[in-house]
């Protein structure tokens, strides 16, 4: 084989000595180590030859490694100085790689993905919320995203309402895509392992489910869960009381128990009022 697997244990600790390197927790740094995981988020993924992917945390390339072989064009947005030379002996000989240096969450990823793409990614944990969001703005033409998060998370993308830990990133995503958890990953299939278990969720992005001023529909719904325990008239005070008890929904409620719809409901009924 030309390429040897880098989602093995030994691989890893190889590469990793080689280069003189340790996994740098400040970064999330959780390397996979289990070639079965990478062949499922590729699965995951559909992955199929051609496919523009946006990897976000290369490391020492070993999801990326499963990408190209399955024939993707991936670009892979790294933060860590030290591994674009690792990457390059990793992944030297693939001709569909593409290394940008730099902070995900400062990168214009409209420029940067321009087509449409599909995301695939072993997140860095320590800002798994503001990605998603940051992939989840209008206006990119992603179409997949599979992400490696926190099993925690993961739940939290896709709780329902009523439950205890549908919040404001369940309604981001739900608003944006329909997912679903894939599989979970133990922490043994990570070099260092993490303390929590993992998952791996598949969302497919559509069209919204209704026509709102998405920047007013999100201030609400974030304004609504920044004091879940409140009732709506209590937590979205400041949009006038008048307007809560106008809007059809009622006020007594928490934000926890409603569902799109109705937060789309209440938005539209605090903007128009206000004006
Ligand atoms: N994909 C690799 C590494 C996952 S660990 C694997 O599965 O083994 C997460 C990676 O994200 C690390 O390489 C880390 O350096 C990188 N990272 C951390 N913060 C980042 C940021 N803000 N922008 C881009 N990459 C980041």
């Amino acid at each position: 084989m030309l390429h040897p697997v880098i989602a093995d244990p030994s691989a890893t600790r190889h590469i990793l000595k080689k280069f003189k390197l340790r996994a740098v927790k400040g970064l999330g740094q959780n390397f996979l180590i289990d070639a079965y995981t990478v062949q499922k988020i590729v699965e995951a993924a559909e992955i199929c030859a051609g496919d523009e992917v946006l990897e976000i945390g290369a490391g020492i390339g070993t999801l990326t490694q499963g990408l190209l072989e399955a024939g993707a064009k991936v670009t892979a947005v790294e933060l860590d100085k030290k591994l674009p030379a690792v990457l390059k002996e990793t992944l030297a000989g693939y001709e569909n790689f593409r290394l940008v240096e730099g902070d995900i969450l400062k990168i214009n990823l409209a420029e940067l993905m321009p087509q449409k793409f599909k995301v695939a990614a072993n997140l860095p944990y320590y800002i798994t919320t503001q990605i998603l969001l940051t992939l989840l703005e209008k206006n990119l033409p992603v179409t997949k995203i599979v992400t490696m998060v926190q099993r925690e998370v993961a739940e939290r993308m896709v709780a329902a309402p009523g439950s205890k830990i549908y919040g404001a990133l369940s309604v981001a995503v739900q608003f944006r895509a329909d997912s679903k958890i894939a599989f979970e990953v133990p922490p043994e299939s990570f070099l260092p392992p993490p303390k929590v278990t993992s998952a791996v969720v598949v969302c497919d992005v559509r069209k919204p489910p209704f026509e709102v001023d998405e920047d007013f529909f999100f201030k609400v719904v974030r304004t609504a869960f920044a004091q879940r325990r409140k009732t709506l008239l209590n937590s979205l005070a400041s949009f006038g009381r008048e307007k809560i008890l106008a809007s059809g929904i009622d006020s007594s409620r928490r934000a926890e128990t409603l569902s799109l719809e109705e937060f789309a409901k209440l938005s539209t009924a605090l903007q128009n009022n206000s004006r």
